[in-house]
This record gives structure tokens, sequence and C-alpha cells, in this order.
């Protein structure tokens, strides 16, 4: 007699295309135009760790408010800049680490910019700005997907997690691990992967909490391991009262 299973029918790169089909519908189509310049995305997504939006921005701002650019950041005393960005998480790690970021664009560049990052494979680019202090495989990611239209799919906790619940990927696949599981299920079509990382992240952040996941408003619970194993098989009374689309009531969703 074989082993019971909570697994649902589908295998894992079925149900990360119809995790992509579904959330696409669900929160709407998100067109692939860089949300903010590549060194701000860059800085920005490094003071995001473990830090609320609006306390990132706050960081940011008067970072570049007290300093005035990105020569005035690198030469200022580190605990100067620590101060500035003290609503991050780890503002006394983080200000050394920018300074270096900026040291070493400059050194090698010859001014403030991650342009040249257009130009580059994939794998360089990755390469390249995962080297820096403080940055991982997300944030390189986010940088070369957002801005330079590369074809990666940046993976953080909410992705992760929504992830591994409905068995996109397997329950101890690594965040890092991810990136290229993930990856090889998709297209190589950097607005798929845009709206893949977009969706998933909200889906994460307002629907499958990490705490409680709401999967009574979740589109995704007919093919869902988690909700298997908590509800079993979905009632077909669940299934028609589950929303398919995002409600204007229930939040704004932050890009
Ligand atoms: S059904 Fe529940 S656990 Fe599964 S993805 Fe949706 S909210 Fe998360």
């Amino acid at each position: 007699m074989s082993a019971p299973t909570t697994d649902t029918p589908l295998s894992p790169e079925q149900k990360t295309w119809q995790n992509h089909q579904i959330l696409h519908e669900f929160y709407g189509p998100l067109p692939l135009e860089p949300r903010r310049a590549p060194m701000r995305e860059l800085i920005s997504t490094l003071l995001s760790h473990r830090t609320t939006h609006a306390d990132e921005e706050l960081a940011y701002d008067r970072m570049l408010e007290e300093f005035g650019d990105w020569e005035g950041v690198l030469a200022a005393p580190v605990a100067a800049l620590a101060h500035a960005i003290r609503t991050t998480r780890w503002p006394d790690t983080q200000a050394p680490r920018i300074q270096e970021i900026l040291r070493r664009i400059k050194a090698e560049q010859g001014a403030f910019t991650l342009d040249f990052l257009a130009d580059w494979p994939v794998e360089q680019g990755l390469a390249w700005l995962t080297d820096m202090p403080g940055i991982g495989l997300k944030t390189a990611s986010l940088v070369l997907l957002f801005n330079f239209q590369k074809p990666v799919l940046p993976v953080d906790t909410h992705v992760h997690r929504v992830a591994q619940r409905v068995g996109m990927i397997g329950p101890k696949t690594s965040v890092e691990k991810a990136h290229q599981v993930l990856l090889a299920q998709l297209p190589k079509d950097a607005v798929i992967l845009l709206n893949f990382h977009k969706h998933n992240y909200w889906h994460g952040q307002h629907i499958c909490f990490f705490t409680k996941p709401d999967c009574a408003r979740c589109p995704l619970k007919s093919f869902c391991n988690y909700y298997l194993e908590h509800y079993g098989p979905p009632t077909p009374a669940a299934l028609a009262a589950t929303p398919t689309h995002w409600q204007r009531e229930w939040g704004v969703l932050l890009h």
C-alpha cells in the first residue's frame, strides 16, 4: 500500500504556471517599467531589508537630504550616515556597506552609475552585483529585472512562502535555491517574470500571511498543498465563494 500523500495532482511546474495565470487575472497585468532609477533601486532595496516601506523611504530621503548626493553619502562620517538611515533595521551595518558599494562603483565606472549592466549578460551582472557587500540574489535580481529587463526572478520571503505552501517548490527548498527552481519553470520573459514576482509578493503580503493565511479569499486553493493538508479538498461551495479579483476595499497594493 502506498504512503498517503497530501500533494495535489498537478506537478510543481504545472502549479507554477497555474499560479501565474490565476494571479495575473486576480491582481491584473503589470507593465515592465522601472519604478525608480537603478542606483536608487539598489540602495533602497538594501535599506528595505526587514524594514517597512515607509521607514525605507524615510531613511533614503533623510540620507540624500543630509548629504546631498552619492558623492556626499560616500564622504560622510559613517556614524552620521548610520544616524541618517536609523529607521532601517541595521543602520550600523548598512552604512559602511552603502559606502563600500559607492566606492566600488565609482572606482570601476568613474561615476555613480549602473547603466553598464544593460549590456552585460545576466550571469555576469548577477555575479558582479552579488559580490557587493549586503547584496544577495534577491536584490541583484530586482535591479536586473526592474531596471534592465533581464529575464531573472527575484524571490523574497513572500514569494518563497506562497511557492512552498502551494507546492511549486519543495518544503525544504531555500530562498536562494528557489530563484533557480522557479525560474526554470517559467518562460524567460521579463514581463511574465515581473508579473509573477509582484503578484506572489502581494499575495504573501495580503492573503497568504505568515501566521494565518486567509485561504477563504485565495484563488489558489484548488491546487494548494497547505489548503489540502489543513482543510481537505476544497468544496464546490468554497470554490464558488472565492473572489476572482482583488477588491479595492481590501487595501492599496504598493508597487
Ligand atoms: S490556499 Fe491558503 S496557504 Fe494556499 S496559497 Fe492560498 S492563502 Fe496561501
